[in-house]
């Protein structure tokens, strides 16, 4: 019988040595993934200051501020990535004033802008040849009328 707790005992504690080894190793991870910020490190949309606003820094170092990767986004072919954004603009929008919605919906867009780099990507920025496809588009309409 206490032969029997003592093995019981030595099976917890080998158990919490276990855990505690995990632990460890989480800890020491983060550690070594965590990316120091220097403050003058720039957003590569805007040049500006990361630390003036919320910003996002990718593990390939590029770093946005949130609102730049946003317009970024929303001025890029990925159809699909621009969706979702919109969309929870959208639903931040109809929850005007509810600031516990609000808070998650922006957790939300954090979420999603943070699952892929839009320079390392397939995002592709259109803001040059947008405006000229449609004044294309333009002069076209005038010549048939
Ligand atoms: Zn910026
Ligand atoms: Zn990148």
């Amino acid at each position: 019988m206490s032969l029997e707790m003592h093995k019981l005992t030595n099976e917890m504690n080998s158990s919490v040595l276990q855990s505690k080894k995990i632990n460890k190793q989480i800890d020491h991870f983060q550690k070594t993934s965590f990316q120091v910020i220097s403050s003058t490190e720039s957003c590569v949309i805007c040049n500006k200051v990361l630390t003036i606003r919320k910003f996002i820094t990718f593990p390939c170092y590029h770093s946005f501020h949130q609102d730049c990767l946003v317009r970024v986004i929303l001025n890029s072919n990925d159809y699909k990535f621009k969706n979702s954004i919109y969309k929870l603009q959208k639903k931040i929008m109809l929850n005007k004033g509810n600031k516990e919605v609000i808070n998650e919906l922006k957790a939300e867009i954090d979420e999603l802008l943070s699952t892929k780099c839009a320079l390392c990507t397939d995002i592709k920025i259109n803001d040059i040849e947008e405006p000229l496809m449609k004044a294309g588009d333009r002069e076209q309409d005038e010549w048939e009328l």
